[in-house]
Order: structure tokens, then sequence, then C-alpha cells
């Protein structure tokens, strides 16, 4: 129940239907007896609907596809990750009027390698990121951030790999086998996988022993990719753990407390194999 005064965020998509937000926020709100909303907004025109939000009457939104660059363009200031990325996933609307964008994709990233591979050090080697889209540009920037010595993209399309690589000071790679030599981290930021099916990589002969393998693909939870990095002995980190872990950002921006704790994970999976 919420009353007149409830503190109210969302997340934007075109499709929006798909999101797992609402359900990870909402339970967030409910555990916490905050009173506030999170509800899913698919604008058909995005850049009105966000300005239109100035002056705070939403607090804030998540920002999906395809409105991430958007989201960054209209914004007044954003973060470091967000200007690198070329994108943000996360706009608030403070009472002066202005519009703050942030990308908390990279965070949530480093997050889930933190709590799923303890240890995992994003200085200690180079890092290979499959994939030349948005989630490969969050990716890209936030372990550049990070202090990653060297990260090299492989992408099917080689010249988008190349003008990331130029764009964001990485390295393109046209052989993903060569890619994996000495790398401490393999992340797969294609849509690769979704659904079911291969992944961009079912080889890991190549990969150092002790690397991490990092799956943006969540559906299924565990994919090809991530089941032959695992029978290779590499530690796997999964999708899901990512998208979790950019939400308590985004929640604790909007409703001013981090979330609760409480077991988000078992009802987002509960609600991934309903569908
Ligand atoms: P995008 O901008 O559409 O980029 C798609 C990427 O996948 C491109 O690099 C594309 O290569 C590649 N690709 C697509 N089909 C391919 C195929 N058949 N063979 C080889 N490469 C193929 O999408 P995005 O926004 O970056 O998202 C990528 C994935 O990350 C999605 O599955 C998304 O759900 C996931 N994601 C997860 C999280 C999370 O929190 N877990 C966050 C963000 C994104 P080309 O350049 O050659 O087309």
């Amino acid at each position: 129940m919420i009353s007149g005064a409830a503190l109210i965020a969302g997340v934007a998509g075109s499709p929006v239907t798909h999101s797992l937000s609402p359900l990870i926020h909402g339970a967030w709100l409910t555990a916490a007896e905050i009173d506030g909303a999170y509800v899913p907004f698919a604008p058909a025109n995005f850049i009105d609907f966000a300005q239109g939000l100035r002056g705070g009457a939403v607090r804030g939104l998540n920002v999906t596809i395809p409105f991430k660059e958007d989201a960054l363009s209209l914004a007044d200031e954003a973060d470091d990750l967000a200007r690198l990325a070329g994108a943000a996933n996360l706009l608030l609307f403070p009472k002066d009027g202005r519009i703050l964008a942030r990308n908390t994709d990279g965070p949530g990233m480093l997050g889930a390698l933190a709590g799923q591979a303890p240890g995992f050090d994003p200085t200690s080697a180079p890092a290979v990121v499959f994939g030349a889209g948005g989630a490969a540009r969050g990716a890209v920037a936030a372990l550049t951030l990070a202090g990653s010595p060297e990260v090299r993209i492989v992408n099917r399309t080689f010249a988008r790999a190349e003008d990331l690589a130029a764009e964001l000071g990485a390295v393109a790679v046209a052989d993903a086998q060569n890619a994996l030599a000495g790398a401490g981290l393999i992340v797969n930021a294609t849509s690769l996988g979704l659904g079911g099916g291969p992944g961009p990589l079912t080889d890991f002969s190549a990969a150092s022993a002790g690397a991490v393998v990092l799956d943006m693909v969540y559906k299924p939870l565990e994919t090809d990719f991530l089941r032959a990095a695992r029978a290779a002995g590499l530690t796997a980190v999964d999708g899901l753990e990512m998208l979790i872990r950019q939400a308590m950002p985004s929640f604790e921006a909007f409703y001013g407390q981090p979330p609760p704790d409480l077991d988000v994970r078992a009802l987002a999976l509960a609600a991934l194999e309903a569908r």
C-alpha cells in the first residue's frame, strides 16, 4: 500500500515487459516497508518523456534497450563511466530540474565478479570482452576505469570491435583463441546464448588456469558459455548476479537507503523459470 507521499521510480524500455527490475525493486520496497513504487514505462518518445520528468515528480528511471544512449544525451551531468561508455542506464531527477545520468551496468559487472569470483583482481591480467554493442561498451569502459592492463574486444563484425577499441583505448582481436592467451577475465557481452543455443565460445582450452568467465546473458542462467567454462575448470559468474548488482545502487539513489537483505535471486529465478 502506498500513500500520496510515495517515492516513485521505474524502468523505461521498449519493450519493457520482459524486465525483471519491477520484480526486484518491488520485492525490496515491500521488504523494507518503504512508501514507494517502481513501475515499468514503454514511452513512445523517450526523450520527451524523460524531459517531462524534470523537477522530481518521479525520482528516477532505470533505462534499458533501446534508450541508453538517448538517456546520456539528455542529461545535464553524467558520471565518468556513463560518459566513457556513451550510455546511461540510470537517470535521476532532482528537484532543481536537472537530469543526472549514471551507468551502473559496469559496477554491476564488477559487483557480480566480487560476489561469485572472490579474489578476482581486474588489474592483474588482460580481459577479453565478446561483443561491441551497448553491453560491451559498458564492460570495456568499467574494466578500463578499474585499471585493467588491456581489454581485448572480439566481435562478429570486426569493424565495430575496431571502432570501440579505438574509442575506449582497448584492442580489437580478430581471433577468439588468440584473445584468450593470458587473460584473467572473459566476458560474453553479446546476445549469443539468449534463450539457449551456443555462446560466442565453446572451447576454453587456450584460457589460463584460474581465468574467470562471466556471461551477461541470464536466460538460461546456466548458458552453454558458462557450462563450457566450468567444464574447463574455470570460475563462472552469471548474468543474473550482474543484473541484481546493477539494481542495488539504483535502489539507493531512488529511495535513499540500500536494498534490504532479501534473496531477490530466488524470486528472479522463479520468474525466469515461469516464462
Ligand atoms: P546489442 O547492442 O544489440 O549488441 C549485440 C552484440 O551481440 C553485438 O556485438 C553483436 O555483434 C553480437 N551478436 C548478436 N548476434 C550475434 C550472432 N548471431 N553471432 C555473433 N555475434 C552476435 O545488445 P546489448 O545491449 O549489448 O546486450 C547484449 C546482451 O547482454 C543481451 O543478451 C543483454 O540482455 C545482455 N545484458 C545483460 C545485462 C545484465 O545485467 N546481466 C546488462 C546489459 C546487457 P555484431 O556487432 O556483429 O552485430
